[in-house]
């Protein structure tokens, strides 16, 4: 179905009050809707990707209107469980944000936390004990603030020349900039430069973004700190990886997990897929990683159909109407047809530029 005709009906559901209805019928108590979350701005981070980060005043409208149509907000341990159990309350939702961003720590947490809400963070490790901004997204985030300029790099650009940073020049630009390291063998250490290298040449302060911690992940002591104050960190593979071999994929786990132990009273049972990427073959070795469950990007409210290890989530953006919302918190909107959420790329560690 067309995205304008879903968001027309469910407009007029919203108008006729059959959300409201629909919210308190036994098909929607026996559902759970997990919402899931990446960034919230700490500065102009919506504007350059949309899908990925909200402003703050868009994540307290959504809790307040979770809060308005009276939803219980379960921790997600709690509710996998009464999911199964068949005892969920009414208007069941669970809170998640994906990664562990800085932004988490500093903007959307203080938010949930007025609301008292329950909330889990899948924390993603390698860049968080590392505190360096990850290498694709911030060359992306760059070239995005550079654009309308002319990028002048021989040494990376090559043959392309000088390359005006339009919607065409600015994907060139990001495709080189993420084949580049791979060509040349960079480390780490080698990737931050040539981020570094590259803001000067947009003339953008690297300095700031840096200071200012926009795109990167909490540290883990910041991560033990909300721990303390009640914040369930989940994993989500040490390297936001999965891999097609059971040993390499169980290690991924087992790196994230021995991290969150340091942090955590209990053992990290509950796993999200990192870039929402799912393979059957994936299942058996999950339950032999003793993972209770798993969350996806496939649009959805989880029922007890669901494998506790391919539940769907709606994954939220500043893009979602208020109506298309409140269809989403009434389980509504997950009866319409929608096109599925792509998979993001680069998500094997047998793929080049795997960190
Ligand atoms: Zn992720």
């Amino acid at each position: 179905m067309l995205r304008a005709a879903r968001l027309a009906l469910l407009g007029t559901l919203g108008a006729l009050g059959l959300d409201e209805v629909a919210l308190r019928t036994r098909w929607r108590r026996n559902r759970l809707l997990i919402l899931g979350y990446h960034g919230v701005a700490l500065d102009d981070e919506h504007q350059w990707d949309p899908t990925l980060y909200m402003p703050a005043r868009v994540l307290r409208r959504r809790l307040q209107l979770i809060h308005e149509a009276g939803c219980h907000v379960l921790a997600l341990d709690d509710a996998v469980r009464r999911l199964y159990d068949g005892e969920l309350p009414p208007r069941s939702v669970v809170l998640t944000f994906d990664d562990g961003a800085y932004d988490f720590y500093a903007r959307a947490f203080p938010i949930v936390e007025t609301f008292g809400y329950p909330v889990t963070v899948y924390l993603t490790t390698f860049y968080a004990e590392l505190n360096r901004p990850v290498y694709d997204s911030m060359a992306s985030y760059l070239v995005w603030k550079g654009r309308g300029r002319v990028l002048r790099w021989p040494e990376v650009l090559g043959r392309h020349g000088d390359v005006a940073l339009t919607d065409d020049g600015r994907r060139l630009v990001r495709e080189r900039l993420w084949r580049y390291p791979v060509e040349h063998g960079l480390s780490g250490r080698d990737k931050d430069a040539l981020l570094a290298r590259l803001a000067a040449r947009l003339e953008v302060d690297y300095d700031d973004i840096l200071r200012r911690r926009l795109l990167q992940l909490m540290t883990l002591s910041e991560a033990g700190e909300l721990a303390r104050r009640g914040v369930d960190l989940q994993l989500h593979t040490h390297r936001h990886r999965v891999s097609l071999e059971e040993a390499v994929f169980a290690r991924e786990v087992g790196d994230n997990r021995e991290r969150l132990r340091r942090l955590r009273a209990s053992e990290a049972t509950h796993f999200c897929y990192p870039g929402g990427v799912t393979r059957r073959e994936f299942l058996p070795w999950l339950r032999r990683s003793n993972i209770a469950s798993a969350t996806t990007c496939a649009p959805g409210i989880a029922s007890r159909r669901h494998d506790r290890l391919l539940l769907p989530r709606y994954v939220d953006s500043a893009e979602r109407s208020d109506a298309e919302f409140r269809g989403w918190l009434a389980g509504v909107a997950a009866l319409l047809p929608r096109r599925r959420q792509a998979e993001a790329i680069g998500q094997f560690l047998e793929e080049p530029g795997a960190p």
